[in-house]
């Protein structure tokens, strides 16, 4: 899976620059240019893997490990009391850049950002017969 346009894949090869705060031979994390909130970072695996359903197993474990280290990093050097890992996928769930990347973000009592307000389902069977197709579909 590659890409030659990828902006994330330019920055990995630092053909674009970036503000790294951490890197392994596999994941490179950077400040993301365009934080929701002061400190937002991103965690990427070097390798171009456009969601997180394409990033391999075997790289799991770096990836979190990545994640906790840069997570710890950003909520020490923000002083923030809370802490937000997300990740959009495709882009009918907001995906603008197609290399897999996690966000990480500082949060804060009232910092006024908001997501996932929550719904509901008309009733419990609803849910039941989601669960039920889910179940299936799992491999
Ligand atoms: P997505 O919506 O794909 O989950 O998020 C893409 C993120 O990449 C956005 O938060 C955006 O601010 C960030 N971004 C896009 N282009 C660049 C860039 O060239 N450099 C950096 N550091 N971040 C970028
Ligand atoms: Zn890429």
């Amino acid at each position: 899976m590659k890409d030659p346009d990828c902006i994330f894949c330019k920055i990995v090869r630092g053909e674009i620059p970036c503000a790294e705060v951490y890197a392994t031979s596999r994941v490179l994390a950077f400040m993301d240019i365009g934080p929701v909130i002061k400190g937002h970072t991103l965690v990427i695996p070097k390798e171009h893997y456009p969601t997180l359903l394409d990033i391999p197993n075997d790289l799991g474990e770096e990836l979190l490990d990545a994640i906790k280290r840069v997570g710890r990093g950003v909520m020490e050097a923000t002083n923030a009391a809370g802490l937000n890992v997300g990740m959009n996928n495709h882009a009918a769930a907001g995906q603008v850049v197609f290399h897999a990347h996690f966000h990480v973000v500082p949060r804060f009592p009232d910092d006024g950002f908001k997501l996932w307000p929550p719904g509901k389902y008309d009733d419990m069977e609803e849910m039941e017969r989601l669960a039920a197709a889910i179940r299936q579909q799992i491999k």
